[in-house]
């Protein structure tokens, strides 16, 4: 293992097919799913971990987000990452950056409008990745849904020769989708957080039985959060321009933002085709406590 502090540091140290996977570290099952399939994939697995600043719409968020390099790379090297990839804004952003990537269209939506500039930051970030460690290919989880359709949107309008390749979300035991800032709730909330992803499985189930108006499919979920959590939206979109559908006719996600006392929670189901209709990409399932709960030696 060995962690690099620049660009050129990483390109050095990599050899044959390279396989990328972008974190922002506090690393938790979800991230290490994405190296496990780097392993399969690629000569040499990168895990980049920067916390970008470019990509936080609130400074409290970025302030009070987790970070702890020792225990990433423990985690990353169990898992299988040659490479750590861990630059410091100094590294990633030498002078102001005037250059920004936009997919247009694609942040009009959903995550767009509640959060100003994220997906410029994190579009812009990734290029920059991209452009840096020149990965073959490069891993993202659906868990981030919109996000991994603006980057496979990006590498094919700006002909980057990368294949970008999204993961299954994994979820906690009991279907919280995993995420780094779930350390963040206080038991009730996390009990109240468990309507999000029971009404994303009860919506896929819906779907899988033939249901195809998105009115119908997005009040399975409002029915199985009640009033428990302050909801943004719970949205069906095109999985290809993260457009609203009227109705399931194309491979869609069904995602939705809440906020479980401060902490902002996202998930979805994807829906892909198959066999003329559509199943519902529920992920994977834990069966122990996630490594974000382990403490000490453990
Ligand atoms: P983050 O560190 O939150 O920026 O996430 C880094 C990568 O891990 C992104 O591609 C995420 O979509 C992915 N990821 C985060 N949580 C999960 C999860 N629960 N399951 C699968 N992938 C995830």
């Amino acid at each position: 293992m060995r962690i690099t502090k620049s660009f050129a540091e990483t390109r050095e140290a990599s050899s044959g097919t390279v396989g990328l996977v972008p974190t922002m570290g506090f690393l938790h099952e979800g991230h290490l799913s994405l190296i496990a399939a780097a392993r399969r994939d690629a000569d040499t697995v990168v895990m980049s971990l920067f916390v970008n600043p470019l990509q936080f719409d609130r400074d409290d968020d970025l302030v009070r987000y987790p970070r702890d390099l020792e225990r990433d790379v423990a985690l990353a090297t169990a898992a299988g990452a040659d490479i750590v990839f861990a630059p410091d804004v100094e590294e990633m952003y030498p002078t102001e950056q005037l250059t920004r990537v936009n997919v247009t269209g694609l942040s009009d939506e959903l995550e767009g409008p509640k959060r100003p500039g994220h997906f410029e930051g994190v579009a812009t970030v990734v290029a920059k990745l991209f452009a840096g460690i020149r990965p073959d290919r490069a891993f993202f989880g659906r868990k981030d849904a919109q996000q991994l359709s603006i980057v496979r949107r990006m590498a094919a309008d700006l002909s980057m020769p990368v294949e970008v390749i999204g993961g299954a979300i994994v979820r906690e035991k009991d279907g919280l989708a995993l995420s780094s800032r779930n350390i963040f709730l206080a038991a009730g909330e996390r009990r109240a957080a468990l309507g999000l992803s029971r009404g994303l499985m009860a919506a896929a189930d819906l779907v899988e039985a033939g249901e195809r108006d998105a009115k119908a499919i997005t009040n399975a979920v409002y029915f199985e959060v009640g009033d428990a959590l302050e909801v943004e939206y719970v949205t069906l979109a095109d999985q290809d321009l993260v457009k609203p559908l009227t109705t399931l006719d194309r491979p869609a996600f069904l995602a939705l933002a809440a906020w479980s006392g401060k902490t902002r929670l996202i998930d979805n189901v994807h829906f892909d085709p198959d066999d003329g209709g559509f199943v519902g990409d529920r992920g994977t399932r834990l069966d122990t406590a996630s490594v974000l709960y382990a403490t000490g030696e453990g």
